[in-house]
């Protein structure tokens, strides 16, 4: 509990021992010496929301939940129904003290989650070790993180060898061992050893700094339970103050015409309590807690929302589309032959290493990866050109390279036949002359076989492997993990249209997700109703453009994002069903004079514990 909240409990306890107390003692009823005696409890638990109920009638926002408050609790006490004046304010500062409880406790649950924001980074200036700032840190320095310290910033490790926690990252505790030349992201705990790592991005732009922009952004995208819930308050209020006042006069004056008493003061006192019962406090605020908890039980589990509405979208998915490789397959390949025209098979690992020395591409990092010669001696890479989906093309020396698939050859008029093996060929031309090819073959991941089932358990309809590698690869993964349907041999533009044609033909309740690592797939995963990205505590343009980000690149947790939004969306409506259905229950009863302001506070607070709790069971993700 933190200062603010306990000085309302603290408010809560005197003005409840005060009210035992006045009880107990024989005061005359209707004395004024009894209103004053009830008045000090009264204002010891009431005065902060009366002052916040003045101000928003200065504001000209008058109807809101203090207002409703006040003049409800003002007219008990003018009615001489001081203890329910008392009381209402005081279970109502008791179910405020709640939620806010609440409210705190899974904030800090998402933020211990997410206990990735670096406080420093350590430099080493004139000799010394010394703590900065991490903003301050420019790209290229060198920083220093011994064991027990989180990576401020992201980097590459030139010296050190160490063990990394990425339970933060990816909801998985899983070390991860790195060495000198790997890259690192910030948010990593480095369990042992000392790392020297040279910043490659800034603070701002690295993966801690990302992701909480991003967690604490995704309020700010509304799903429709909540824009529902800010629509309903905006009507709702005023409409329950006019039936408020309209039930005080109304019947008084019907009454009074057709020659009764008017009883003024049941009137009153039924307006009063119609207005107490009328609070909407569990509705307004269990919605937006059930989906703030649900992106924190998402985070707990490597999975990042960017808003609720890509939580209410999920729930509905029923096609999900996934690129290849680096999601289904590891995107680590192994080189398993080399077939060169003339013999030359170092030679033409060399020229495969010279023109993918800075792609990014899976393919390319395993190409670098397989080349053992010396790296300094080689001469100068100029002009490189990535083209998506075939390959790069660079100039070395003055000759061109030209590294890529078959359609790439075609596209470059180089002469060079198919090739009947199993695996992925990356084909080598110098200067238009063909040199060979490069036999590469990538491992399905261990758990996208797993993951292809549960997804269809958790109630897809159609599973589909788009891939710009051959047809052969693509036939032989897609049939090892049983998916529905797959396209091969498509370039990024084919995919894009591909993934148009599906959304045109799904049904309107039905949305489609789109999964790829964000190498050559950036733009369908914008184009998809959810772009779901590999973040391979890596890949940028993925976590930029995707809704959702898999923190540890498991497929396995597709599955596990759509069962937490469908309980993030079943929670959210009880909560819709159950507040409203009580709200006008008793209201009505409230109006027929049947239920009470006792009755009415408890509806209201009850209510409210009741949605709350339900709100924070989102958060429990464990077992889903
Ligand atoms: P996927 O759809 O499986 O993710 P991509 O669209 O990224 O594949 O690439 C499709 C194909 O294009 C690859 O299988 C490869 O043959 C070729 N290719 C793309 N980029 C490169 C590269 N940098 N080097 C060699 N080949 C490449
Ligand atoms: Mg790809």
């Amino acid at each position: 509990m933190n200062k603010k909240q306990k000085k309302v409990l603290i408010r809560i306890i005197i003005a409840a021992v005060l009210m035992g107390i006045l009880l107990l003692l024989p005061l005359e009823e209707g004395s004024f010496y009894r209103f004053v005696l009830f008045l000090i409890p009264y204002l010891v638990i009431g005065y902060d929301i009366l002052k916040k109920a003045f101000k928003g009638i200065k504001n000209k926002q008058v109807f809101d939940e203090n207002f409703l408050m006040a003049v409800a609790t003002i007219g008990a006490m003018a009615l001489g129904e001081y203890t329910e004046g008392v009381a209402v304010m005081l279970f109502y500062q008791v179910g405020e003290l709640f939620q806010s409880y609440a409210v705190g406790k899974s904030r800090r649950n998402i933020s211990e989650l997410m206990d990735i924001r670096p406080d420093f980074a350590t430099i080493m200036v004139d000799g010394a070790l010394t703590r900065v700032d991490p903003d301050e840190v420019e790209i290229g320095t060198h920083i220093i993180v011994s064991p027990g310290e989180k990576i401020p910033i992201d980097g590459v490790v030139v010296e050190g060898e160490a063990t990394l926690d990425t339970a933060a990252l990816t909801g998985e505790s899983v070390p991860r061992n790195v060495a000198a030349g790997q890259e690192v992201v910030s948010g990593c705990v480095n369990l042992s050893g000392v790392l020297t790592i040279r910043t490659t991005k800034e603070f701002g732009e690295s993966t801690a700094s990302k992701i909480l922009d991003m967690v604490e952004n995704a309020s700010s995208k509304k799903s429709r339970p909540e824009n529902f819930i800010s629509k309903f308050a905006r009507v709702y209020t005023p409409v329950v103050c006019y039936s408020a006042v309209a039930l005080a006069v109304l019947p008084p004056v019907i009454r009074l015409i057709i020659g009764f008493d008017p009883d003024w003061s049941v009137w009153i006192y039924r307006a009063l309590t119609f207005l107490v019962i009328s609070c909407p406090c569990a509705i307004v605020i269990s919605i937006p807690l059930t989906f703030f908890a649900g992106i924190g039980g998402a985070s707990s589990a490597g999975v990042l929302v960017k808003g609720s509405n890509y939580l209410e979208a999920l729930s509905k998915a029923k096609y999900v589309v996934m690129d290849k490789t680096g999601t289904l397959t590891e995107g680590v390949f192994e080189v398993t032959k080399i077939k060169s025209v003339d013999g030359k098979e170092d030679a033409l690992l060399e020229s495969a290493y010279l023109a993918e020395s800075y792609s990014n591409h899976p393919i390319s990092k395993s190409l670098r990866q397989a080349y053992k010669g010396d790296v300094a001696s080689l001469p100068e890479v100029k002009d490189v050109k990535e083209i998506s989906g075939q390959g790069v093309t660079v100039s070395v020396n003055n000759e061109t390279i030209a590294c890529g698939n078959i359609k790439l050859m075609r596209a470059l008029g180089i002469e060079a036949s198919e090739v009947e093996e199993p695996g992925t060929v990356v084909h080598v031309a110098k200067d238009n002359k063909y040199l060979g090819y490069i036999l590469i073959s990538d491992r399905v991941k261990a758990t996208s076989k797993a993951a292809i089932k549960a997804m269809k358990k958790a109630g897809v309809k159609h599973t589909i492997m788009l891939t710009g590698d051959s047809k052969k690869v693509a036939d032989i993964v897609s049939n090892e993990l049983g998916l529905d349907s797959v396209y091969s041999e498509l370039l990024p533009a084919d995919k894009v249209d591909k993934v148009e044609n599906l959304l045109s033909n799904k049904g309107e309740k039905e949305t489609l997700v789109f999964v790829g690592d964000g190498i050559n797939d950036a733009p369908v995963l914008s184009r998809a109703d959810i772009g779901i990205a590999m973040g391979a505590l890596g890949s940028d343009a993925a976590i930029e453009a995707a809704d959702i980000v898999l923190m540890d690149d498991d497929p396995l947790k597709i599955s596990k994002a759509i069962r937490i939004s469908r309980k993030s969306m079943r929670i959210a409506y009880e909560n819709i069903y159950f507040a409203i259905g009580i709200k006008v229950l008793t209201l009505l009863l409230g109006a027929i004079g049947i239920a009470n302001m006792w009755y009415a506070i408890f509806a209201d607070v009850g209510v409210m514990v009741i949605a709350v709790l339900n709100a924070i069971r989102a958060l429990n993700v464990k077992k889903l």
